[in-house]
């Protein structure tokens, strides 16, 4: 028990540390696995993730169809069918988020591809099979469908985690090959094998996003400001070639990613020490972890 206690108390500060961090506002959601049971999973029912306090406030569901295992239990978000798909799909995914991140949002709204522009969001990929892509919840709704883009069913969910994998088809993979989903009109899905890398994933997802809207938009201002366009290789470093620097993006390769993600994957305690540091110095968030049980 002591176990799915200190999960609790992570839980809890996972929903505090991504509000702290504008990932999520009244909406978005964090969960994880039972560290007791893999075919269920915990979350809170239906609040703000900043309010969320004790054990008492969560819900334990199903993996397998999102039903809450109590039947009496309080009414939970609806779109948490991202989450027990996640489960039902790969084994290794212990911690899911979903939130609609105004960062992240220009991403899954203007078509322009989010790519790692920077080392600490390395996880985001440089290969084909891992960058980040737009599902779209339109493609798959039948006639009666309301189509208000919320993920309301296993459908929804299945379609949304099967994005997670390069080669969709392959369902067997215990472990997706994408850290984040984009999705149109809506926001961004992310996991983690922990808590700690699910958000970290998560916060520095929203960072990369800022920091890449505010690169290109520089650069453009910047062009605009000479009235004639970066002059090749103006800028280049020993090293750059000139031309990066008339392409929109000079995203880490394929090789920078791969290795970035591995440098910063031993480094994810230093950020989590921090980010629930400074949300116990803020009486908005609660965390009575210790203080009673889960729900039965
Ligand atoms: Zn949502």
């Amino acid at each position: 028990m002591a176990n799915l206690t200190s999960i609790l108390i992570n839980l809890i500060s996972a929903n505090h540390i991504l509000h702290n961090h504008a990932v999520v506002d009244a909406y978005g959601h964090v969960s994880v696995r039972s560290p007791t049971d893999p075919a269920q999973f915990i979350m809170s029912g239906n609040r703000a993730p900043a309010l969320v306090a004790s054990p008492s406030d969560f819900v334990t569901y199903h993996v397998s169809n999102a039903s809450a295992v109590n039947p009496d239990a309080p009414r939970g978000y609806i779109e948490r069918y991202i989450h027990s798909e996640m489960y039902k799909r790969y084994s290794n995914v212990t911690c899911v988020v979903h939130a609609h991140a105004e960062d992240v949002l220009p991403y899954a709204t203007s078509g322009v591809p989010l790519r790692p522009v920077y080392h600490l969001p390395g996880f985001l990929g440089g290969e084909e099979g891992d960058v980040p892509v737009v599902w779209d919840i339109e493609t798959i709704y039948n006639a009666t469908d309301p189509h208000d883009m919320l993920v309301r069913n296993e459908r929804d969910g299945a379609s949304l985690a099967s994005y997670f994998a390069s080669d969709p088809s392959n369902a067997t993979s215990s472990v997706p090959d994408r850290r984040v989903v984009l999705m149109r009109k809506h926001g961004f899905t992310t996991w983690g094998d922990s808590i700690e890398r699910a958000v970290f994933r998560a916060v520095f997802t929203a960072v990369n996003a800022r920091v890449q809207t505010n690169s290109v938009l520089l650069r453009n201002a910047f062009a605009g400001q000479l009235g004639q366009g970066i002059p090749e290789g103006s800028w280049s470093g020993a090293g750059n070639g000139g031309d990066v620097f008339n392409n929109a993006l000079e995203p880490l390769t394929a090789e920078q990613a791969a290795a970035t993600e591995r440098s910063n994957d031993g480094t994810i305690d230093r950020p989590w020490g921090l980010w629930t540091a400074e949300v116990e110095a803020n009486p908005l968030y609660q965390n009575n972890g210790t203080d009673g049980t889960l729900p039965a």
